[in-house]
Formats: structure tokens, sequence, C-alpha cells
């Protein structure tokens, strides 16, 4: 439809097949369906709470008329360097799960991104129909923040999500970083995430990171 594809014999819209609107839990995760838009997201109170740089991250996209009717999922599978809302579940540690004539499986979100625009889920034949992450609990949290160019319509300098479980005495016990578009995908910044980890939490450390 963007000039790739000349001939296009069916499309699929998501937006009305029952179910995938929607959020939910099982015992181990918050599960979004891939056609919950980025204002559902940001509304949503246990994703406020359990997965803030996910509602910081799509709640920077676009202006709200792209927010209500723009996906998380869409956001994924377009797999752009810059895509906040895939740096913001990239962080949380996110997982994507992708279905085909012969059946659906969950994946990273770190290893379905190929390059820019290229993703593992293949449009002719897949689908990536839920999205899911492990919500944070006590003594954990995550954040989002994007550095804008002044005039602040273009792509953005940088974006980047973090999430942190720390111990009772302030140890960082688990820790993500995820960064874009400072590379071809986006991705993890490993060498600043082992600085921190097994760490004091301190502003010392944050800044050797
Ligand atoms: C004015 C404007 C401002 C924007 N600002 C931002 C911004 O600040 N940050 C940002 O990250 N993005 C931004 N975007 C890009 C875009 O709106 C978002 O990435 C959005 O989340 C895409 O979701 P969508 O549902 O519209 O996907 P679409 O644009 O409909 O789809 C994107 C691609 O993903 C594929 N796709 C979609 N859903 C699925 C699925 N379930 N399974 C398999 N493939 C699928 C489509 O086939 C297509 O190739 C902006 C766009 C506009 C128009």
């Amino acid at each position: 439809l963007q000039g790739q594809s000349p001939v296009v014999e069916a499309m699929v819209d998501t937006s009305r097949v029952s179910g995938l609107d929607r959020i939910t839990n099982d015992n181990d995760h918050i599960i979004i369906g891939c056609a919950v838009t980025h204002t559902q997201i940001v509304h949503e109170k246990s994703i406020i709470r359990h997965g803030t740089c996910l509602v910081e991250s799509c709640g920077v996209i676009g202006g709200p008329q792209v927010r209500n009717v723009a996906t998380l999922a869409g956001n994924v599978a377009h797999a752009l360097p810059a895509g906040d809302g895939s740096i913001g579940l990239l962080a949380l540690g996110g997982e994507i799960e992708v279905a085909d004539a012969s059946g659906s499986r969950w994946m990273a979100l770190e290893d379905t991104f190929l390059g820019p625009g290229k993703s593992v889920i293949d449009h002719h034949r897949a689908m990536l129909t839920r999205l899911r992450f492990r919500p944070t609990e006590a003594r954990a949290g995550s954040a989002f923040t994007r550095v804008m160019r002044p005039q602040g319509v273009a792509l953005p300098m940088i974006s980047m999500a973090a999430r942190l479980q720390l111990d009772d005495s302030n140890t960082i016990t688990a820790v993500r970083i995820s960064l874009g578009p400072a590379g071809p995908v986006p991705y993890l910044a490993e060498p600043a995430m082992d600085v921190l980890m097994s760490g004091p939490a301190s502003p010392e450390q944050f800044n050797k990171a």
C-alpha cells in the first residue's frame, strides 16, 4: 500500500474483530489485543500503575486523532527505529503473539525487529494478535522520556525507557533500558544495563550508566 506491494488482494482490518480490542490480565501478564488503541492504553489503570513507561510512550504518539485510532500492535509491527510504543514495551520485557495458518506463538519483542521497517511478522501470512508484559510489582517501576528537536514535529532525537526492580536495600536486581532511534531497530542498551545491575540505585550509578 505504501508503494511496496503493487497488488493487494485482501486486507485484514483488526479493529472490529471481537476480543482483540481489549486489555486483559492473566495470572502473570497484562495482555493487550492488537486492536487496542494508544488512547485505551493511556487510560488503562492497570497499565498506568504496572507498566507506566508504556502509558508514557503511547501518550506521546502523534496527537489525539492519531492515538484514538492507531494501535500499539501497528507501532510494533511497523518496526520503525523511532517507534515510541515499541520502545516502551521493550523496556517492560514485552512479548508479542504472532499467528498464522499453522498456529500462534509468543516471541520476545527484541527478537522481532530485523531492520528499519522490517519485522519477523510476515505481513502476507501472519498477524500480530496480542502483546503482553509482566506487570511491575512492589519496589519496581518504569519510565519513558523523549527528546525532540525544537520544532517538535520531526522524528525524536532519542526516545528511551527503563524498568528497574530494587530489593529492600535499594540494590538493583533487574534492569532493562531501551533506546531508539539510535540504530536500525529499537534495542536494549545492554552496557548501561550491566553498569546498573546489582549496584545501588544511586544518582552516581545512573550517571555512569
Ligand atoms: C501524524 C502522525 C504522527 C505520528 N507520530 C508518531 C510518534 O510520535 N511516535 C510513533 O512511534 N509513531 C508515530 N506515528 C506513526 C503511527 O501512527 C504509529 O506507529 C501507530 O502506532 C501505528 O499504528 P496503526 O494501528 O495506525 O498501524 P498501521 O499504520 O495501520 O500499520 C503499520 C504497519 O503495521 C502493520 N500492522 C498493523 N497492525 C498489524 C497487526 N495486528 N499484525 C500485523 N501487521 C500489522 C500494517 O500492515 C502496516 O504495515 C505517527 C503517525 C502520524 C500519521
